[in-house]
């Protein structure tokens, strides 16, 4: 099989990756010139895209706790990203030490960190695939360190946006929730116009000129990746307004324009 157009082909610091422009976001220095020029005009079109960014980061540690609580103690991250503050093997074990992650990401820099940070780890493992051919990641080798026999916990957070309609987010999602057994959880977040469509619409337009262009997409959009998984409390809503531990304006969250929900598979 050819490889995917988008699919990162090696290590090229002049593309501008949006990996490394997100490591930007959070502070990491595993960022190169590129990135960070793309980054600031990011920030220019949207001037409060950072308190989206973290909201997004502050959701996945509450998504990971609350799966937690939900006696989850195993976990498949796709789209992991850069490692950084609080991994979620890191929130995870926090809570169960023996909690085991496995992660997944398309970019080879990101799995090469990765892959550095947990070596010699026998509760993680790195597997370097795409989400847009799920099928790789189900049947990777890797994978094993997971018991398909007892509930997961599926998390997509900031990432299902990164994949265009042609590849067929739906039918990428109905495969990963079918190989879950009952009493999984899924936690996602994803960018949406539906709120602030100027600004979402001239950040778009900045990401176009990176590795992977973003589609966002509305609430009915992205409650349909959830198929029948039964969406825990407050629902799909904006990712700060997620069961917050400190208060939070609907006005405020608004502004950050990811939603963020977890559903659990009954
Ligand atoms: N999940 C982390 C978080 O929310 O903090 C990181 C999100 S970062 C914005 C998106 C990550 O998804 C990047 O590391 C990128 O390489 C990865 N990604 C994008 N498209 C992907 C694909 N088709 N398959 C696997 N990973 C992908």
């Amino acid at each position: 099989m050819g490889e995917r157009p988008q699919a990162v082909r090696g290590f090229d610091p002049g593309v501008p990756s949006i990996a490394r422009m997100y490591d930007y976001y959070l502070g990491g220095k595993d960022n190169y010139e590129a990135d960070r020029r793309r980054a600031e005009e990011a920030m220019e079109a949207d001037p409060t895209l950072l308190t989206t960014i973290n909201g997004n980061r502050s959701f996945l540690g509450r998504a990971v706790r609350y799966m937690a609580s939900q006696g989850i103690d195993q976990f498949l991250d796709i789209g992991t990203g850069l490692p950084t503050q609080q991994n979620v093997h890191q929130i995870a074990q926090a809570v169960n030490p023996g909690a085991r992650v496995v992660y997944v990401d398309y970019d080879k820099q990101v799995v090469a960190h990765g892959r550095a940070l947990l070596a010699g780890s026998d509760t993680t493992r790195m597997i370097h695939a795409d989400v847009r051919e799920p099928r790789n990641i189900l049947e990777h080798p890797e994978i094993k360190l997971l018991d398909f026999d007892r509930p997961v916990g599926l998390l997509l957070v900031a990432v299902l946006h990164f994949i265009s309609d042609e590849d067929d987010p739906p039918g990428i999602m109905a495969e990963l929730r079918a190989a879950l057994p009952s009493g999984s959880h899924l936690a996602l977040t994803h960018a949406s116009a539906d709120g602030i469509p100027d600004v979402v619409a001239r950040v778009v337009e900045v990401y176009r000129r990176t590795s992977a262009p973003g589609t966002p997409r509305t609430h009915a959009q992205v409650t349909g990746l959830f198929g029948d998984f039964e969406l825990a409390e407050p629902g799909l809503v904006w990712a700060p307004l997620w069961r917050p531990e400190h208060p939070v304006s609907p006005e405020e969250a608004k502004r950050t324009w990811f939603y963020g929900g977890i559903g659990r598979k009954n």
